[in-house]
């Protein structure tokens, strides 16, 4: 065994060496060789160090770990945190934003409507009002056609408080199209509304004058005995705007009919009559007839006689 191939042998046998589980003749034989051999016992030496640097690094790396996990749980619990923060921050800016903001709507109570302004051309009502409360102010103002009867219009108002210092709005303005035949409301959808516009009542005279001129055309009906009433606002018929009257017939010897808080009111006995008489608006009048059997708009009027007699067979 040449010297160069002894020192290979030596350096197999030094982590064996090392870890002390070499036989008693191969550690005195690696001892011996250290001894003599400068190069093999600089090779030890860095083995060992390096062994005791290894297992030093174990416990770093226990270490690092549990500062590692500690870092972690650190940052779930600042993200835990921070989302909660989060949720407690938006639902405070969406209280504000209620509170300050958006609003409320206000019941009608605590509104006064300064003036209604309606423009016969277009059909719109600009309805001008104001809020009676100290330290609100006016959010928003909407409009939107009822739910239950396409002839009413509620216009809701909401209100918000004010922030301190800042300008009070308490007046409101709000225009609505297409106002032609209906009723306007101011509404606080939850509990009350307040009338604020009827169409009909500002064209009274202008539904007067369609009541005669049916009459005056039809001679099958009597302006004595047969009371027009009009229901709804304005029907369209083949792209025409028209107004319909509900037809009702009177019976009972000298018997009367008249309107009260917008009811028919009558002396006698009163038979509704299953059709309606629908008038155009613009000249000249059209006028048709629509019966609830068939549906249908005609502008034969030789029906209400009969009509008239089924009428009083049933309710006379
Ligand atoms: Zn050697």
């Amino acid at each position: 065994m040449n010297e160069k191939c002894n020192c290979d042998v030596i350096r197999d046998l030094l982590p064996g060496y090392i870890d002390n589980i070499l036989s008693d003749t191969g550690s005195k034989l690696v001892k011996n060789h250290l001894g003599e051999c400068e190069e093999c016992h600089k090779i030890y030496t860095e083995m060992e160090e390096g062994i005791e640097k290894d297992d030093l690094s174990v416990y770093d790396t226990i270490a690092v770990d549990a500062l590692k996990k500690i870092r972690k749980r650190t940052n779930r619990l600042k993200i835990t945190i921070g989302i909660l923060v989060g949720i407690l921050f938006m639902f405070l800016l969406s209280a504000a934003l209620k509170i300050y903001v958006i609003g409320t709507a206000l019941g009608s109570g605590y509104m006064s409507i300064l003036d209604t302004a309606y423009d016969e051309e277009t059909g719109q009502l600009t309805v001008n009002g104001k809020i009676n409360l100290s330290s609100f102010h006016v959010s928003k103002v909407v409009w939107e056609e009822d739910e239950n009867d396409p002839n009413v219009v509620n216009v809701i108002v909401y209100y918000a408080e004010t922030i301190p210092f800042a300008k009070d709005k308490t007046d409101f303005s709000v225009v609505i199209p297409n106002v032609k035949g209906k009723k306007v409301y101011l509404a606080c959808p939850e509990y009350d509304r307040m009338e604020i516009y009827d169409w009909r009542t500002y064209h009274y005279e202008e539904l007067e004058n369609l009541k005669n001129e049916i009459y005056s055309k039809i001679s099958e009906l009597n302006e004595k005995t047969d009371a027009l009433n009009c229901m709804q606002g304005i029907t369209t018929v083949d792209g025409i705007e028209g107004i319909s009257f509900n037809v009702d017939f009177i019976d009972g010897e000298g018997a009367s009919y008249w309107w009260f808080n917008g009811m028919l009111t009558t002396d006698g006995e009163l038979a509704p009559a299953d059709f309606e008489i629908w008038i155009s608006l613009e000249k000249p009048h059209k006028i048709l007839i629509y019966d609830y059997q068939t549906g249908e708009y005609m502008d034969d009027f030789s029906i209400i006689v009969n009509r008239r007699l089924t009428a009083e067979k049933i309710y006379f």
